[in-house]
């Protein structure tokens, strides 16, 4: 199938293909939209079936980055890039330089970033090729304590500051005795439960590994739950921290949750799930909005700015949230369509 024929070509603006034949590195680098800024967003390796889903995959994780961009308020558009292979078989020094040098390629219209299968030392390898990289470094958190790069903290403080927002729109009160059950404790999941548990929020914790749910139970008071009962228990907020698709046709009718507010991306299985949800009675925050908050970090760490800047900007993932639901309400449609046409008003 050609690209422009593909059911996930969105007007992308340059799709690239390239081979190194010494290094054996098969890659795509997408560029969705560069109205805003060049196109900023992670490199995923991963062992694809085949060529036809790695292509599946950087159209829509690129697209993807073009809305999360525009809702969070960065001059900067949407990329993604994917390698073949195995990241833990494959991957080499050489590849990764040669990844370098196809990033150069696109002269700064495309910056790349980690994702799944890459590390910041793997960013750093293609940083030796390319000065289009980011999320090597970090100047200051958000918070004050060390920063190293790692997005993770700023994406769950966003993440908290979001379902504080759907908490008050839904209840008018603040996160104290209100029951939040997080799926997936891991480097956004756990930083995220203790924003909440400081604020009073009762807990219920699961993941199929038990190191991030035994610390969120001895640290933060919280009840481990077995990861098939976590989705449909009965709390204010169900938090998706784990893979996509959390929310499909499976689950959604045993949902008893008034919120679902998480970190992960692509959380719904398909629009007509977010038009259900609406029906339902339950508030849906638009993954890509709450979860903008490692974006903003890594664009904040490559421009003038310092962490009082950031905290603000995060903040503001709140306030955005707060605008979605209401515009929600108003017109009865679902919040993740609010949020693409406000997106796309901001970046057409
Ligand atoms: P992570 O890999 O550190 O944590 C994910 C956790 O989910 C792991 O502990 C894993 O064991 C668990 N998990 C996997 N499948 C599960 C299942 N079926 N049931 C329960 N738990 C399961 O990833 P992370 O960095 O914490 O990111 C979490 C999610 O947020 C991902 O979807 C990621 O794409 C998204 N996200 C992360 C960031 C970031 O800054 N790290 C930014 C934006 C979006």
């Amino acid at each position: 199938m050609s690209v422009f024929d593909h059911p996930e070509f969105a007007e992308h603006e340059h799709v690239s293909f390239y081979h190194d034949k010494e290094t054996g590195l098969k890659a795509i680098i997408a560029v969705h939209n560069t109205n805003l800024g060049p196109g900023l967003g992670g490199c995923r390796m991963f062992n694809y079936a085949n060529s036809e889903d790695a292509l599946t995959d950087v159209l829509r994780l690129s697209k993807g980055m073009t809305y999360k961009a525009a809702m969070a308020g960065l001059k900067q558009g949407g990329g993604k890039a994917v390698i073949f292979g195995d990241p833990r078989k494959d991957k080499t020094p050489e590849m990764m330089k040669a990844m370098g040098r196809f990033v150069d390629t696109f002269k700064g219209q495309y910056i790349t970033a980690e994702d799944s299968g890459i590390a910041v030392s793997d960013i750093c390898l293609m940083g030796e090729s390319t000065e289009h990289v980011s999320g090597t470094f970090s100047k200051y958190s958000f918070d004050g304590s060390l920063a190293d790069g790692n997005p993770a903290p700023a994406t769950a403080y966003g993440v908290f500051v979001g379902i504080k927002a759907a908490v008050q729109h839904v209840f008018q009160s603040d996160l104290r005795g209100k029951k939040i059950a997080i799926k997936g404790i891991g480097h956004v999941g756990i930083r995220l439960a203790e924003h909440l548990s400081r604020e009073g929020a009762i807990l219920y914790v699961a993941d199929i590994f038990p190191d991030g749910v035994n610390k969120a139970v001895a640290e933060f008071g919280a009840t481990e739950v077995d990861v098939a009962d976590i989705d449909s228990l009965d709390v204010d907020v169900f938090a998706p921290c784990a893979l996509g698709n959390a929310i499909n046709a499976q689950n959604i009718h045993s949902i008893k949750a008034r919120i679902i507010a998480g970190a992960a991306n692509n959380q719904l299985a398909s629009s007509s799930i977010g038009e259900e949800l609406t029906q339902r009675g339950i508030l849906y925050a638009p993954d890509y909005v709450i979860n903008a908050g490692g974006i903003i970090d890594i664009y904040h760490q490559r421009t003038d700015s310092n962490a009082d800047k950031l905290r603000k900007h995060l903040n503001q993932i709140g306030e955005t949230l707060t605008t979605i639901f209401a515009e929600s309400d108003k017109s009865g449609h679902a919040t993740a369509k609010v949020a693409d046409k406000l997106a796309e008003l901001k970046f057409k």
